[in-house]
């Protein structure tokens, strides 16, 4: 009975041989990053002693196919390729004509997309000779990815995590330190910067601005130690379109393409894996009526309030100046808020995109996003992360315009990862404690009036 398929698979031989560059078919090539203590275009040399010179060729690269090593596509083997599910039951309980896919990505070791580019920024720092690499994390996401990498390869990982995290939120440090992981709160000891910050208040709960600044310093002064950042950056994306090629082919194989896709967004990495390969399509004018549709939440509106323009990458001011939509280096996520996607910017490639009207963006309240999330456990089974769930508020309600509107569209969207260790978030939102928040004006215009002086 084909009718009833929900898993499509590919086989392991399918998984691509090459990442998609975006940047190769840009119809306006991207502003460039700025060097954040001149503002002057940045170089290559500057980045040498945070990444391996492979990424920053990525970085900057206009070519279109950029092949994944063999060892890079080894340790994919683990988990990849991801299963393209339809979700019947859902469009069931729905009532609606539409037909909703998801790319499960929850099915890596580390539970979540991120492994996509961990893998492969550990291969690409290994074979530099490098022996260390200290980042940050807030809940510990990219943490426990990069550990799972630094397992895979050798490489030691040195992991800032937020203070506040570190004390309520454990099973992720114990997934890093079962995975050789290191793993400090941050204000930590360890760095001028922490121990500074530890003089003023012992009891700092730090903020992922802070914990950049330990990781950015960590890595500057050792010669055997780089840095890495999980999202937003043009390679980071680049390795998670690995995603969105699978996703392609398998599109072909079920007979379909999608009208709307669809991606929670808070660097940017997943949705942008997803949606890359098919936006060249929209580009090029053979998908004209494509619609993409990043998610983000109302209290960290980055896409939907801000304004696009040159900001600094985190809150210390160390990291490059990037032109992004952007609600200010100084934003403060509101301790109200329980859903990730936290950053106070959004990774470059989609602000650009957004700005040239490719793909478009929508803000979510926070408990109308868990009641998606809880109707989703209890369809498709899947407990979703809360980051995922602000994606699949967005599926819901265009399938309800369907219903409405009775068109059969075809809705794909990222499934970036499951929740099994969100289950306070679970809880709050199912004892009644979450509310909806809404960021305000005035604190925007606050946070933008320190924008950097750019010429
Ligand atoms: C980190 C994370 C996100 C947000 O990061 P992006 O770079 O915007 O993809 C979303 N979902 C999950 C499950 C994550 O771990």
């Amino acid at each position: 009975m084909s009718d009833n398929i929900v898993k499509y698979t590919l086989n392991e031989r399918d998984i691509p041989r090459y990442w998609y560059n975006i940047q190769a078919d840009l119809p306006v090539p991207m502003a460039p990053a700025l060097h954040p203590v001149t503002a002057q275009p940045l170089t290559p040399p500057d980045l040498a002693p945070l990444f391996p010179m492979e990424l920053i060729m990525q970085e900057v690269s206009t070519e279109r196919w950029i092949e994944i090593p063999d060892e890079v596509l080894d340790a994919y083997r683990l988990w990849r390729p991801t299963t393209l599910f339809r979700a019947r039951r859902l469009e069931k309980l729905l009532g609606t004509p539409a037909k909703i896919f998801y790319k499960y990505e929850g099915v890596s070791p580390a539970g979540s997309h991120k492994p996509n580019t961990a893998v492969a920024q550990a291969y690409y720092n290994k074979k530099e000779g490098i022996k260390r690499i200290a980042t940050e994390t807030g809940a510990g996401q990219w943490g426990s990815a990069l550990s799972f990498a630094g397992a895979l390869f050798g490489i030691e990982i040195k992991v800032y995590m937020v203070r506040v995290s570190y004390d309520q939120k454990p099973y992720r440090r114990i997934m890093m330190e079962a995975w050789g992981g290191k793993c400090v709160p941050s204000p930590s000891p360890d760095t001028n910067v922490g121990r500074m910050m530890l003089a003023e208040d012992p009891n700092c709960p730090g903020s992922l601005g802070l914990a950049i600044s330990e990781a950015v310093e960590d890595a500057m002064s050792r010669d055997d130690t780089h840095y890495s950042l999980g999202s937003v950056l043009n390679h980071v994306l680049l390795h998670q379109t690995v995603n969105g090629l699978e996703a392609k082919k398998l599109m072909e194989e079920v007979g379909e393409y999608p009208d709307i896709i669809i991606g929670c967004a808070g660097g940017g990495s997943n949705a942008a894996g997803l949606f890359l390969p098919f936006v060249k399509d929209k580009i090029e004018g053979s998908r004209p009526n494509l619609r993409v549709i990043n998610v983000e939440p109302y209290s960290c509106p980055t896409m939907t309030k801000g304004p696009f323009a040159y900001d600094y990458g985190d809150n210390a001011k160390m990291a490059p100046i990037v032109k992004m939509y952007t609600l200010g280096h100084g934003y403060m996520p509101p301790p109200i808020h329980a859903g990730g996607l936290r950053y106070h910017g959004i990774a470059p490639i989609i602000s650009h995109l957004l700005k040239l009207g490719f793909v478009e963006a929508r803000a979510v309240h926070q408990l109308e996003t868990f009641e998606a999330g809880i109707m989703f456990a209890r369809t498709e089974g899947i407990l979703s992360a809360p980051e995922t769930m602000h994606a699949i508020r967005a599926v819901i309600d265009e399938a309800l315009v369907c219903k409405k509107t009775g068109e059969a569209k075809t809705i794909l969207f990222n499934h970036s990862g499951h929740g099994h260790v969100d289950m306070n978030a679970y809880d709050a939102y199912l004892s009644g404690k979450l509310q909806d928040y809404e960021y305000p004006d005035e604190k925007i215009r606050e946070c933008l009036a320190d924008l950097p002086k750019v010429g």
